[in-house]
């Protein structure tokens, strides 16, 4: 039975990312669930309420312009024909921005309710990682490649025993493509998956002196690398402000009406677009982590969400905040390191 209708009373409050209070009391920050609505956010970070209403310009009167003031306009136009071609740049990008901003729908959410989303998820998770075991970027790259429609947990039961023979792009690729397909027979397409490690092992090392790539670009051209790969990637490994949308990711935005989308992408731009500054480097796994263990696919565990109150999913059915209590770093603890294999950065 979903309950809408959670408006809590209290007034809501400001996001203090990294704020370390451990509970929250029953109603607090409240008031973002009784949101005004949000139309056309104007940016990240930005007022976006401020779009809704625009002053209204009143229009003259017509039918009775003198003739000095026709010629005045006409005057005008031509001047503003004549500067429109030095203008044409900057006007297209103004429409685009326009259309994309017209094209997003509105969210029930203040800028103050998603921050408060934001700041709760941080409390709770201070330290996010992803659940892939890997030992260096390398590993990391090769399991999010193989992590595709499968789970965290299976990835890393095949993983284990392959990283522990190939941890470094050139140790990979003289293992071999029928070496690493028997080593990861227990994930859903195999063979491709094997394939595609083999060849972005060689490329990396013949490529890349035997690294990963940090640019968006470069990381995309390697075989089994989409956007979705490459933001993983460059979130988890170098810390860069993306966020991959996987299918917790998508669900959350459009459950929850945060970040609407139909695709990826829209999802994905949906929520760079309202993510508070400084929160914006471990959003990619707080969601991932709160659609995998807490709103989940069948039935969200509302219950135990601790933005209960703030949420304005229709099927939501409990509107009271669990206690926001820290919780553990998930995986608990690095991974050994195989003979000669360094983390990332060290
Ligand atoms: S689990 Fe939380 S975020 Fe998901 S629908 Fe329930 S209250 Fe909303």
């Amino acid at each position: 039975m979903a309950d809408s209708d959670a408006s809590p009373k209290a007034p809501a409050r400001k996001a203090k990312p990294g704020a370390t209070k451990t509970r929250v009391a029953e109603g607090a920050s409240a008031e973002g669930a009784a949101a005004k609505t949000v139309r056309k956010p104007a940016g990240r970070g930005a007022d976006i309420s401020a779009g809704a209403g625009a002053p209204k310009t009143r229009t003259p009167k017509t039918g009775s312009v003198s003739i000095k003031a026709t010629k005045t306009s006409i005057a005008k136009t031509r001047a503003s024909k004549a500067a429109a071609p030095a203008k044409a740049g900057a006007g297209v990008a103004v429409a685009t921005r326009r259309k994309a901003e017209a094209a997003q729908p509105p969210i029930p959410y203040s800028p103050d309710a998603i921050a408060e989303i934001f700041r709760r998820f941080a409390v709770q998770r201070p330290h996010p990682t992803s659940e892939l075991e890997h030992v260096n970027t390398f590993t990391l790259l090769v399991a999010v490649v193989l992590s595709a429609q499968m789970t965290d947990a299976g990835v890393n039961r095949a993983t284990r025993g392959l990283f522990a023979r190939a941890s470094t792009p050139q140790a990979m690729a003289a293992l071999g493509e029928d070496e690493i397909r028997q080593a990861i027979k227990t994930i859903g397409f195999f063979r491709t998956k094997a394939k595609n490690v083999q060849r972005l092992s060689e490329m990396l090392r013949d490529e890349h002196g035997g690294e990963v790539p940090r640019s968006r670009e470069a990381l995309e051209k390697l075989p089994g690398v989409g956007r979705k790969t490459a933001n993983v990637i460059m979130n988890t490994a170098f810390g860069e402000e993306t966020l991959a949308v996987d299918t917790h990711i998508l669900r959350i935005g459009n459950r929850i009406k945060i970040a609407p989308g139909k695709t990826p992408e829209a999802v994905e731009e949906g929520f760079l677009r309202i993510i508070p500054e400084g929160f914006l480097r471990h959003a990619h796994h707080w969601l991932i982590l709160h659609g995998r263990f807490v709103c989940k696919a069948r039935k969200p565990d509302c219950e135990h969400c601790i933005i209960a109150d703030l949420c304005q999913a229709d099927e939501k059915w409990c509107d009271q905040p669990a206690p926001l209590i820290a919780l553990p770093d998930a995986p608990p603890g690095p991974q050994p390191l195989p003979p000669g294999a360094t983390r990332p950065g060290g």
